[in-house]
């Protein structure tokens, strides 16, 4: 691509009309936003979102003077048809890693832009009179190639984690912080060397600012394990918003800055309000893994045997029919089983004979946010009979069952009374309250994410129901029908 002048502030007139695309482009991505927030107005939010898509791209491609449009058609054509085939084909349970896995490719197209632009500056509209890049381009150009090494690096870590190709243990390297620290002081004075340097000592400063990005996107998302996952994963959304933003600013491209600044806000306030959904620091988190104990393992330990009461689909239906009031709390383990449609319709049996039925959903249930909340629109489950944690918590205490399905951490009060767990100090629910819990896993030796066993499988008001979630809901409907 050559030439980018039509849409530059910087470096050029503005041309009122690539100007107004851009505004109703970025007009469409905050609408595209606005609708995500609500499952009843997430599909229109989705379209929002490809109509502002679909015109920066046609914008971008029809005022700028594109070397080699066949080439960029190919390109487009080929992302598309893998993008479609990828998003049709994957697994819900796998979205989290297939989020981080899109996360790098936004990370790795900012360094390759970044590195493109400063081998040819000409094509990129950004060579002075003098025959050099400016000091501005030169630090918007190293923040682009830093902000996304750290994403690309970050984000190959946190899908090898999530997709359990390496431990979700946290790896504490001895000496971490003041390594990281380090690393991140050796970026910051490398990005001001690049800047300030004449122009023919520059490259081995790019490169060595390109390998410490890297190596600190990896240092920053190793130690982190466990229940932070989560929250690593729209961390480094954000990141990727603003690797882009600070592409469309070497780029002189407008869009690309409204964008990049929506996705680095709004990821960064997700983040934020996942690490108050947890309890965790926010700081303690970005700064990757300062909160973390070293002794905290996160999975695998010892097991040692306690009684617990099992039950049978019959017992359920017989003692759900009783009730006055149950409360479904499902998680990760519904979504692998796909038991929602099930669990619908064991809710509407319930409800014909005037049970009343209520679904909790824990902020962070499942493997990504809104994991539980889809599953249950999808199963057409009314979204009114659907609570968020702080609006149903206090319920617990006069409800008859506390119906878990799949769900295990959100679960464990371990998080509120023991201290050295990987899940302490996130807001659990309060299911010992209730006076009968159903709890439904496969075996007893399977745990949850966070790998720690759970005292609500042995409290005496509790009748594990050991099966497949979709099947044990299944028979309950039909013991209910009986
Ligand atoms: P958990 O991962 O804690 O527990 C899942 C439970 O489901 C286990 O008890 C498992 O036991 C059971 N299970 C698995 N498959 C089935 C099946 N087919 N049928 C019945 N049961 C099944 O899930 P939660 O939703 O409670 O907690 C989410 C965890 O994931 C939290 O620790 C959270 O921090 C983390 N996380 C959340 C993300 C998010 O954004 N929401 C992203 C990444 C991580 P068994 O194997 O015995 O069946």
């Amino acid at each position: 691509m050559r030439a980018l002048e039509a849409a530059d502030p910087a470096h050029g007139a503005v041309n009122p009309w690539v100007a107004l695309a851009y505004l109703i482009a970025g007009v469409c991505f905050i609408l595209a936003l606005r609708g995500l927030s609500h499952p009843t107005t997430s599909r229109a939010g989705n379209r929002y979102g490809m109509v502002g898509m679909l015109i920066a791209v046609v914008t971008t491609l029809v005022t700028h003077d594109v070397a080699n449009i066949v080439e960029i058609g190919i390109a487009i054509l080929l992302g598309g048809i893998i993008g479609f085939t990828i998003a049709r084909r994957i697994a819900m349970t796998a979205m989290p890693e297939l989020v981080a896995a899109f996360h790098s490719l936004v990370g790795l197209a900012a360094v390759l832009v970044g590195w493109a632009a400063y081998l040819n500056p000409g094509a990129f509209g950004i060579l002075e009179a003098s025959g050099d890049i400016s000091a501005v381009s030169r630090i918007e150009m190293g923040l682009g190639i830093a902000i996304g090494a750290i994403t690309f690096s970050g984000s190959v870590i946190a899908f090898a984690k999530l997709s359990g190709k390496m431990s979700g243990s946290p790896i504490l390297l001895p000496g971490r912080h003041v390594i990281n620290l380090g690393t991140l002081a050796a970026i910051i004075v490398l990005t001001g060397l690049f800047a300030t340097a004449a122009a023919s000592g520059t490259m081995p400063l790019i490169v060595a600012l390109t390998i410490a990005a890297f190596i600190i996107g990896f240092l920053l998302i190793i130690p982190i394990g466990g229940a932070d996952m989560p929250v690593v994963v729209s961390m480094l959304n954000s990141y990727s918003g603003w690797a882009a933003a600070a592409m469309g600013f070497t780029l002189g491209n407008t869009a690309m800055i409204i964008t990049g600044a929506l996705v680095g806000s709004s990821g960064a306030i997700l983040s934020y309000i996942m690490c108050r959904a947890m309890n965790r620091s926010f700081l303690s988190v970005i700064a990757g893994g300062f909160g973390a104990d070293d002794s905290a393992g996160g999975g695998g330990e010892a097991r040692e045997q306690r009684p617990y009461k099992q039950g049978s689909a019959e017992d359920a239906a017989f003692m759900l029919k009783q009730a006055e009031k149950v409360i479904v709390i499902p998680g990760y383990g519904m979504a692998v089983a796909q038991a929602q449609h099930a669990l619908r319709e064991m809710g509407d049996l319930l409800e014909e004979q005037g049970v009343e039925v209520k679904y909790a959903i824990h902020p962070v249930a499942g493997r990504m946010p809104g994991h539980m909340n889809v599953l249950l629109a999808e199963a057409n489950v009314s979204y009114d009979k659907v609570f968020e944690l702080e609006d149903i918590n206090s319920e617990f205490a006069q409800c008859d069952v506390a119906f878990i399905i799949g769900a295990n951490d959100v679960v464990n009060p371990a998080a509120k009374t023991d201290k050295s767990s990987p899940i302490y100090g996130m807001p659990v629910f309060d299911v010992d309250k209730a006076k009968q819990v159903f709890f439904i896993k496969r075996s007893m030796g399977g745990v949850g994410y966070a790998g720690v066993d759970n005292d609500v499988f042995y409290m005496d008001q509790t009748m594990m129901l050991l099966s497949d979630a979709k099947k044990m809901v299944e028979e309950i409907n039909k013991a209910l029908g009986d």
